[in-house]
């Protein structure tokens, strides 16, 4: 550990397993020593979570004197709470449903599967443990990076106080992420519910679930723990989940959710819950009928708020509001030309490759006189349910609103060869263009492995390689990405005119 000026800080969390034993080592050593502050900073980092790593690793490899403040633990919710523990489980539940589906494979399916929901959380802690080692207390120290431990507020335009010790910065980065937003249901709190910060910790698995919220975290969620065996209900506000997504695609995973055996409840709201007999009794109303359900545990997932609070905003006269975190620009400045913000406390899209994104965007223009734009980047994402849904780009929807005029081309899955041997058919690949041209607007796939298959597309998008140029590049042979070469060659059909196609006809006819 670094020399020590200050008191160790007491370390709040108790491990759950030895896995969970080392990640706290490395995310949150009860024996952190805080480093002697220098003078002032160049960068001073606010939250260690994917942003705040991705600046304070970036700018500290590049030379500058960079302190890194972390009130819980470090890699923030993607690590601790988020995309690992849940793709984790994620990966349980599709061999689960692989092994219910063995007898199509020509596998005989066992008599009776047994689970053990508490090996699949010793593998998802020994997972996050191993993850964690890369971005570990010690290796940011050894990186040059100050680490403090403790609650960060601004007590000026360049100045904060991590729990009374004053540090001043250059520039500073707010990288203080998100918290799940809490519904708004009477009796909800008295009764007790799950979130993504407390759902990893179960030791039993729920016998029943209902989960709130129909958004990625909801989807992937419930479709889990349906196959894990708990009896599984989701009730969503809208007519569809995952609100962001084109209609087919959010009917797709609609349709997956239910074959899986989650109880699905559409344009549905919880409005009361109770505790009777020890369950939670929820009151839920659809199109004005109403109905109780009985379930032992309540996962909440109806969205994130920015992590505004207790920062003391004001004091570094930073403009922000509750509902979209920290005011930036699209160079993400905010309105004091000292602090820039990065990743969920202040982006529309809030994931982790858009925060490590934007930090690195940060880095650049808050150190280096960049004049980086968010704007300019291209930001795939992908809900992992199964199937998988993935996007790039433009929706149809925000094309016509930009007066762009579109082509589609979709392929579904159950044309592409490698998919039907894989027996994965479900889902499609659909490419935007721009009408008249082979430029790629914005894409959606939905397929077992949508998320792999979108990079593809978003690195045809920022080379600015056009469905003509894709329709030449040779791919391994069968593969389930062929399906983008086969939009490709659709495409390269639309092509052919009456004209070219008399010309080539007369030319074989010599
Ligand atoms: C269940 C779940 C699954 C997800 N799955 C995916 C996925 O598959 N793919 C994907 O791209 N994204 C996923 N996400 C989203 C992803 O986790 C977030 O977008 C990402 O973590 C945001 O990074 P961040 O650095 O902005 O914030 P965070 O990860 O929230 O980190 C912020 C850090 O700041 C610290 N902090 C806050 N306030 C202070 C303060 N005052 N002083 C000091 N420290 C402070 C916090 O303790 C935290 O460590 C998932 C999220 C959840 C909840």
């Amino acid at each position: 550990m670094t020399a020590s000026t200050f008191a160790a800080i007491p370390r709040r969390v108790r491990p759950i397993s030895p896995d969970d034993a080392e990640r706290l080592v490395n995310v949150s050593p009860a024996d952190w020593r805080s480093p002697k502050p220098r003078s002032v900073y160049h960068l001073l980092v606010l939250g260690a979570g994917p942003a705040g790593l991705a600046a304070a690793r970036a700018a500290a490899a590049l030379g500058a004197h960079v302190a890194l403040i972390e009130r819980h633990q470090i890699g923030g919710d993607c690590l601790n709470d988020g995309c690992i523990p849940s793709k984790s489980l994620i990966r349980t539940g599709r061999l689960l449903a692989d092994m219910r589906d063995a007898a199509h494979f020509g596998a005989v399916p066992p008599a009776e599967m047994v689970f053990d929901f508490r090996a699949a959380m010793l593998r998802m802690r020994r997972i996050t443990a191993r993850i964690s080692r890369t971005d570990s207390a010690m290796n940011l120290a050894r990186e040059g990076i100050h680490l403090f431990f403790g609650t960060a507020r601004f007590t000026g335009a360049d100045s904060v106080d991590v729990d009374g010790l004053p540090l001043r910065f250059k520039k500073a980065l707010i990288a203080t992420g998100s918290r799940s937003m809490l519904p708004d249901v009477p009796g909800l709190a008295e009764a007790g519910f799950l979130t993504n910060e407390t759902v990893f910790n179960l030791q039993v698995l729920p016998r029943s679930l209902l989960v709130l919220g129909g958004g990625p975290l909801g989807c992937e969620l419930a479709q889990v723990f349906a196959r894990f065996g708990s009896r599984t209900l989701i009730s969503h506000r809208e007519p569809l989940f995952l609100p962001l997504e084109e209609r087919d695609a959010a009917q797709m995973v609609s349709d997956a959710l239910a074959r899986d055996g989650v109880e699905i409840h559409l344009n549905s709201t919880a409005t009361k819950v109770w505790m009777e007999g020890g369950q939670k009794v929820v009151e839920l109303v659809n199109d004005g009928n109403t109905a109780t359900t009985r379930v032992e545990h309540i996962l909440t997932g109806i969205g994130r708020v920015p992590a505004v609070q207790g920062l003391n905003l004001e004091a570094a006269g930073v403009a922000y509001d509750a509902a979209a975190g920290v005011h930036v620009d699209d160079f993400l400045r905010t309105s004091n030309p000292r602090i820039f913000a990065a990743g969920d406390v202040c982006l529309k899209h809030q994931f982790t490759n858009t925060a490590a994104a934007s930090a690195r965007i940060v880095v650049r223009n808050a150190l280096f006189l960049g004049r980086e734009r968010m704007s300019a980047l291209n930001v795939p994402w992908c809900t992992y349910t199964d199937p998988e849904v993935a996007h790039v780009g433009l929706y149809v929807k925000q094309a016509r609103q930009q007066r762009i005029p579109v082509k589609t081309f979709t392929i579904p899955m159950h044309d592409v060869d490698r998919a039907i041997a894989d027996g994965e058919e479900d889902g499609f690949v659909k490419i935007h263009v721009r009408e008249g041209s082979d430029q790629i607007l914005g894409a959606t796939i939905v397929a077992r492995h949508a998320g792999e298959m979108i990079n593809s597309i978003s690195l045809a998008m920022v080379a600015g390689i056009g469905l003509r140029e894709l329709a030449n590049v040779m791919q391994a042979y069968p593969t389930q990405g062929a399906a983008i070469r086969q939009a490709a060659d659709a495409y390269l059909r639309t092509r052919l005119t009456p004209l070219k196609l008399k010309t080539a006809r007369r030319w074989l006819q010599r």
